[in-house]
């Protein structure tokens, strides 16, 4: 028995020893063609040179130094590249090593930010139902899947929660998407005036939800009223784009496309692509200044903050993603993989609805089209699907979850930016072929 402690603590995957481009390979020899990055994760797909020179370099030059005592050129180059690229206002970088840390980092700053601006009353954040934040304590709490909580629910932090932007669940029949969009905000409104708007600190939310929903992206307006709502209250808003972000919507932050600018964006996943753990939360100059003026420190700190390896890889990635325009590669290949998946499934009785935005897509499976009906969740048709994907070499990300009482199962795309046309077919082909299995394999 392995003495890893495994997803499963029953089951132990495939051995993964090599990958190259959009494969990945197994210690049997089997290939995998990689349709979701991992999770959204490898955006140059596996084996990058550029990358992975630029890692070595950095290992022969200064493989560490602690942030107690040093910076390094390569972090300060990687930060000033993330400002220069940021959405407005936003003038720092605090370097983590992932997706969770960035979003706990962000929820501390965010706190500190009251503590030092006279308000230590503000104690509570919002967040939304359908969203993951990430597993660490404050990550959780923060998150919208009740079953990841509730073991923990004694151990977590105080926070509230509404609806998430879901159309294809949320909207009335009768309703416009405007009107939908308007009842979202006022529900929001109705939560910040409940707390008492002074004991808010942050509103948290995915600009494109990722793992609880599949590619879930806002309805025109949408964060417009969350930032205006956010400004009339002194609420900070809080973008996670651990998994949208970095170019897997087509532009570097997903949020861009909203028109808004975040006080506060944690980001991960796309910023190393896989070649090494890092996360980053960027911060709006206001914070900076506050905490600069103040005291003069934001208390917080890991040994491997600003890790010279990590930041080579991250630039790196961001040096390829310019060079060879790699943001108008995945509008376009995104637009491909969302007009073949239209075509195979737009009429499939099992496909509720076709979703996301650039390479970041996914779908939704029903039992039932016209009333929306879910498959039950002990069927677990995700992770059929899932396996069944891997039978036919092919790796996709499917999720089910329950919130609020209703389930669902998505499957998510999210293949690396550097994917052919011919790789898109593949892909969709044996998606095709994995779905009509996995729904084989449960009772309809
Ligand atoms: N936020 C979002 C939106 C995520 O998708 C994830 C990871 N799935 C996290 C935070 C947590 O990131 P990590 O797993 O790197 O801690």
């Amino acid at each position: 028995m392995t003495h890893i402690l495994h997803r499963s603590l029953r089951q132990t995957p495939p051995v993964a020893v090599g990958g190259a481009g959009v494969y990945l390979y197994d210690s049997h020899g089997r290939s995998y063609l990689d349709a979701s990055g991992g999770a959204a994760v490898s955006s140059l797909g596996h084996g990058h040179p550029d990358v992975i020179a630029a890692m070595h370099r950095q290992i022969d030059q200064c493989a560490y130094a602690h942030t107690a005592f040093f910076t390094t050129e390569v972090a300060e180059r990687l930060a000033d590249r993330l400002v220069a690229n940021a959405p407005a206002g936003i003038e720092g970088v605090y370097l983590v090593s992932g997706g969770s840390e960035a979003m706990e980092t962000a929820l501390k700053l965010a706190r500190q930010y009251c503590v030092e601006g006279g308000e230590p009353q503000r104690s509570l954040f919002i967040a939304r139902r359908q969203s993951y934040h990430g597993n660490t304590l404050g990550a959780l709490a923060v998150g919208g899947n009740e079953w990841r909580r509730q073991p923990f629910a004694p151990l977590l932090i105080d926070v509230e929660r509404v609806s998430a932007c879901y159309e294809y669940r949320g909207r009335a029949e009768d309703q416009t998407v405007d009107q939908y969009t308007a009842m979202l905000l006022d529900e929001l409104e109705a939560a910040i005036l409940q707390a008492g708007p002074d004991r808010v600190i942050a509103f948290c939310a995915e600009p494109v939800v990722g793992a609880t929903g599949g590619a879930i992206p806002p309805t025109p307006g949408y964060f417009r009223g969350v930032r205006a709502l956010c400004d009339k209250y002194g609420i900070l808003f809080i973008a996670d784009e651990v998994m949208c972000g970095m170019g897997r919507t087509g532009t570097m932050y997903a949020i861009e496309q909203d028109g808004v600018a975040p006080d506060l964006i944690a980001v991960a996943k796309g910023l190393g692509a896989g070649y090494q753990p890092i996360g980053a939360v960027l911060v709006n100059g206001a914070i900076v200044e506050r905490l600069r003026a103040g005291s003069g420190a934001f208390l917080h700190g890991h040994t491997y903050i600003g890790h010279p390896v990590a930041a080579a890889a991250a630039l790196a990635v961001q040096q390829v993603i310019e060079r060879d325009d790699l943001l108008t590669q995945v509008r376009l290949r995104g637009a491909q993989l969302r007009a073949m998946l239209d075509e195979e499934f737009e009429d499939h009785p099992h496909v509720g609805d076709i979703r996301g935005r650039g390479l970041f897509l996914a779908l939704e499976l029903v039992r039932e089209r016209a009333h929306k009906t879910p498959f039950a969740p002990e069927l677990k048709l995700h992770a059929a699907i899932k396996a069944r994907a891997m039978e036919n070499g092919l790796l996709v990300y499917p999720m089910g979850g329950t919130i609020d009482g209703r389930h669902g199962d998505h499957v998510l795309l999210a293949p690396p930016f550097v994917v052919t046309q011919g790789d898109l077919g593949e892909i969709v082909g044996r998606l095709k072929e994995s779905v009509e299995g996995a729904l084989k394999t449960v009772a309809i």
